[in-house]
């Protein structure tokens, strides 16, 4: 507790590790703290990561840990459960730690598998003390009811048009969702591919006329029967099956469904957030409690590992610039100059994850995947 951590990063993703790497490189005294479950970990590769085409989300991480740690920061495995302001100078985050982890192991299935209680203090709980906090949390991403949809996932079935669209070109797609998403999320696909079904697993569309009326002429047809299974033959996705015993013939998934944040941290601080929970920063990522940062998935906006690592390395210039003492910064011409208004970075308009989340998850919707597992300590 008597050490002061300039910064303590929360999260080991591309946001957590490149604000680590710049923030070294600093000369800060940093600490990240990771409970290794990223959520990507189960692709096979992370496609437009410029000059590492397809590299493993393993690599990239050991890769920007071991960058990290030759730029001074320390890392604990470990999972933060309460974090605390108690100046604008000073934070202390309270995290157990974790001897090993799903990253470290780099295997697939649960991470770290946490209920509300488990945020309880236990006799493990370490605490860290910083003068600046930078969430980089990420999300988790909400599954379909489908038994056998973690056999393909990261391969065959995604959640990302923009991170996954390209390799889905000519080949037959479904997306498994509800509503304004399942259709927004069906007209992205068609950069790629024209034999597209949405399929709503045992529920209506749920979509306004006018926008499930997009739909017909672009050749997607609705499917509302529940799904019952995947059908692979030598590993690979052949088919969705239905109730009724029919089978649909299927290459490729997309499901869009929901997605949360992978833990209430910047509630516990305060920060602002939208109605997706996302942390509203301003141009440098700095939040609406003063000194505390977030980046990455967790913040509104394109949800790319290299976003991911550009609004980390755009945070850690900004946390370096409110640590540097007034007597080694020239003063503000105009009074003000500098102060920007705090705003929230606007979500694409066609964007088809972003877009009208549900509120109220239907009943075949489960709030955490068995691959990722569930990290949700809200
Ligand atoms: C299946 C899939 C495929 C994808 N493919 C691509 C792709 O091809 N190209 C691309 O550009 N993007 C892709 N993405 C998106 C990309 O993975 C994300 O944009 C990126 O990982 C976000 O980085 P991040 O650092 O914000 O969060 P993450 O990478 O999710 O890292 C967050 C880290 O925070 C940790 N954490 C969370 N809560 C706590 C806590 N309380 N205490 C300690 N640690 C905590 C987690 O364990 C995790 O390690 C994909 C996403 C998915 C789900």
């Amino acid at each position: 507790m008597d050490k002061q951590f300039d910064v303590a990063i929360v999260g080991g993703g591309p946001a957590g590790l490149s604000a680590a790497i710049w923030l070294g490189r600093y000369l800060h005294d940093v600490v990240l703290i990771d409970s290794g479950d990223p959520r990507n970990w189960e692709t096979r590769g992370v496609n437009g990561y410029l000059g590492l085409p397809g590299i493993r989300p393993a690599e990239l991480r050991a890769a920007g840990r071991d960058e990290a740690k030759r730029y001074g920061a320390t890392l604990l495995d470990g999972f933060v459960v309460r974090a605390r302001r108690e100046s604008d100078d000073r934070f202390v985050l309270e995290y157990d730690p974790m001897p090993t982890t799903k990253a470290e192991q780099d295997r697939p299935g649960p991470g770290t598998p946490r209920r509300p209680e488990d945020n309880e203090p236990c006799e493990a709980t370490r605490p860290v003390v910083a003068r600046r906090v930078l969430l980089a949390i990420g999300l988790k991403d909400v599954w379909p009811r489908v038994p056998g949809l973690e056999q393909v996932y990261g391969d065959r079935a995604h959640v990302c048009p923009d991170c996954d669209g390209y390799d889905a070109r000519g080949k037959k797609t479904v997306i498994l969702g509800l509503g304004r998403k399942a259709v927004g999320m069906a007209l992205n696909l068609t950069t790629w591919t024209r034999d597209i079904v949405v399929c709503t697993n045992g529920e209506p569309l749920g979509a306004e006329p006018e926008v499930e009326a997009k739909l017909a002429p672009l050749g997607i047809t609705v499917r509302t029967e529940r799904v019952t299974g995947i059908t692979l033959r030598e590993g690979t996705l052949r088919s969705l099956q239905f109730e009724s015993g029919e089978a649909l013939g299927c290459e490729k998934i997309f499901f869009a469904i929901g997605q949360y944040p992978a833990d209430d941290l910047g509630a516990q601080l305060g920060c602002a957030r939208d109605e997706d929970g996302h942390v509203e920063v301003d141009d440098v990522y700095h939040t609406s409690v003063r000194n505390v940062f977030a980046a990455g998935d967790i913040v509104p906006g394109p949800q790319l590992g290299i976003a991911a690592a550009a609004d980390g390395a755009i945070a850690a210039l900004a946390i370096h610039k409110s640590l540097v003492p007034e007597e080694r910064k020239l003063k503000r011409r105009h009074a003000g100059e500098e102060v920007k208004p705090h705003r929230v970075r606007p979500q694409r308009a066609d964007d088809a994850r972003g877009e009208d989340a549900d509120a109220a998850a239907p009943p075949w919707q489960e709030p955490s995947p068995s691959p990722s597992g569930a990290t949700s300590a809200a």
